[in-house]
């Protein structure tokens, strides 16, 4: 049987892999296709869709998009995208901002704590457009300013705590538009980790294409759980391990594996949506 890891990151984002690492980790899983979700960016999609066919892996460019709705956080992938839409990089490009921004308020916060960190330090670390939490809790314990990145986050990057940064997010709306714009199919990630099961119905009003049953945080009765409102809502389903590479002990890739069924169904799907795009034109 075929299997299939949909939601991975690289160092273009929070995960330490570089895009050819990654597919060599797939390959070494014995997978026959990965998406590349790295967070609001696809920079790292074109070397891994180079290297996936290099061995004759199928690949899916992607992203994870950052978003919100009745102020839950909810986290939309976007599969198929067209990497190189000029509109969509613009807009991510924005979030992209936001976040290294959000970088240099975080450092601040810290600085005011008494630790001196630089936000020069996070960015040459992160050295990617799309830095998250992860890279000042890696630069802390880099420079010997923290023991692991656990106390990073437990002392002062979770949420309330006092380097905490609230990020400015895109409405969950807005985000489904925008994949489907880009060419691409939208799916609700780890809909078991963001509470986010109040406003599934209002996310398939919206167009959402699918829903990411499978991940490595959920738990069997959650999975069955959403393959339930899968079939209620007539959804796609997905699955992906969300792996970051060595940020958490060992590499993730693999530890799900996705029924390659659901990658045919997904790409009749973008075909279905292709020809009603261009009906309605
Ligand atoms: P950000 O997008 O900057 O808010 O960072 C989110 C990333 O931080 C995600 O990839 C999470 O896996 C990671 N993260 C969130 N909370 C923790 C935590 N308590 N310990 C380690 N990593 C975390
Ligand atoms: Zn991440
Ligand atoms: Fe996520
Ligand atoms: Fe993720």
């Amino acid at each position: 049987m075929k299997f299939a890891d949909l939601h991975l990151h690289t160092k273009f984002s929070d995960g330490t892999f570089t895009p050819e690492e990654l597919v060599l980790r797939a390959q070494q899983n014995g997978l026959a296709c990965i998406a590349l979700t790295d967070h609001d960016s696809v920079e790292g999609c074109a070397r891994a869709s180079k290297a996936c066919a290099a061995v004759k892996m199928d690949f899916i460019p992607g992203a994870e998009l950052t978003a919100e709705h009745n102020d839950i956080e909810v986290h939309i992938l976007g599969y198929f995208l067209a990497i190189t839409d000029e509109k969509f990089l613009a807009r991510i490009g924005m979030f992209q901002t936001v976040r290294q921004n959000r970088i240099r308020e975080m450092v601040a916060a810290l600085n005011k704590l008494g630790i001196p960190l630089k936000a020069e330090s996070v960015f040459a670390l992160a050295n990617c457009k799309s830095p998250g939490r992860p890279h000042v809790a890696r630069a802390l314990v880099k420079e010997n300013l923290i023991g692991s990145l656990d106390e990073a986050f437990e002392r002062f990057l979770k949420k309330g705590r006092p380097a905490w940064v609230p990020k400015t997010k895109m409405s969950a709306l807005e985000a489904v538009e925008l994949i489907h714009r880009a060419g691409g199919l939208a799916v609700v990630a780890h809909p078991g980790l963001n509470r986010s099961d109040d406003i599934i119905p209002d996310l398939v009003a919206a167009g959402m294409d699918g829903i990411e049953c499978f991940h490595t945080k959920h738990s069997t009765v959650m999975s069955e759980r959403y393959l339930e409102i899968a079939d209620k809502y007539h959804l796609l389903v997905t699955g992906g391990s969300d792996c970051h590479g060595f940020s958490k002990k060992q590499p993730l890739i693999g530890t799900v594996k996705l029924p390659y069924e659901h990658v045919e169904q997904m790409k009749a799907a973008r075909e279905n949506r292709k020809s009603k795009n261009g009906n309605r034109k």
